[in-house]
């Protein structure tokens, strides 16, 4: 699934269609009406999270790629897109394999900016109180939580909670306020890496925990488990990964 880093890759990428008319668009969703979108200028392409947003003049448009989702622009692929804008010189936009729903067009009354790891508005202070306000949450749920880290996936969980040495059954009270403030800091950092890392296309060979067998500090193999309420796939080290309380 593709996480914020991703998104905002793509908003970059899409950048020279912004204040740009649709001249046509077409696609097989039932929640779009295609026909009231030709004509409308492009307000703004934002993104929160996993949302890639359309702000267009009357209505915006939310795109999630969901977990097999994917885009072209100006390049089909063979298959019916979801959504598809066409412009002038004939350049295009298209969208597969995703959802996409229509809003009214005011986003900033629709989402809150600051729980976007990756957003220039993204308030650590506001993640702490959140974090805090679930003590009897699972790490592995509260790092993937949305409402408190929009854009983090799986592979942000696996990753910071090895980067921070801890397990992911800790529940969120149990850790020290200096633990949940790395939590919540190297979120963030790990939001940054992730984007230089994809951008580059080394990400997965930073990978020092998501997939792997062995665990680099130790040298011993990983546990591998679908653990809490997100049942997503865990790795971590019981040697070097604290769990908070101790288990048993
Ligand atoms: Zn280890």
């Amino acid at each position: 699934m593709p996480e914020g880093p991703s998104i905002v890759i793509l908003r970059e990428q899409a950048e020279g269609f912004a204040g740009r008319t649709i001249r046509h668009a077409s696609g097989n969703s039932k929640e779009v009406d295609y026909a009231a979108l030709g004509g409308q200028s492009i307000v703004a392409l934002r993104s929160w999270g996993k949302h890639f947003l359309i702000q267009l003049q009357d209505r915006a448009l939310r795109i999630h790629l969901l977990m097999f989702g994917s885009y072209r622009i100006n390049e089909r692929k063979d298959a019916q897109p979801r959504l598809s804008l066409g412009f002038d010189d004939g350049e295009e936009f298209n969208f597969y394999s995703c959802s996409v729903k229509t809003l009214p067009p005011d986003l900033d009354a629709q989402y809150d900016w600051s729980a976007d790891v990756m957003s220039d508005q993204w308030n650590a202070r506001a993640a702490l109180k959140k974090l805090r306000a679930r003590p009897d949450m699972l790490v592995c749920d509260a790092t993937l939580d949305q409402e408190m880290f929009s854009g983090a996936g799986n592979i942000f969980k696996n990753e910071v909670l090895f980067r921070i040495r801890v397990h992911p059954l800790s529940t969120v009270g149990a850790l020290s306020a200096a633990k949940q403030r790395e939590l919540v800091e190297q979120m963030r950092v790990y939001a940054f890496d992730f984007l230089r890392w994809k951008k580059a296309f080394v990400l997965k060979q930073h990978w020092l925990a998501h997939t792997k067998r062995i665990c680099p500090r130790c040298d011993l193999p990983f546990h591998k488990g679908y653990l809490g309420k997100t049942q997503r796939r865990s790795f971590f080290c019981v040697k070097c990964q604290k769990q908070y309380p101790p288990a048993g």
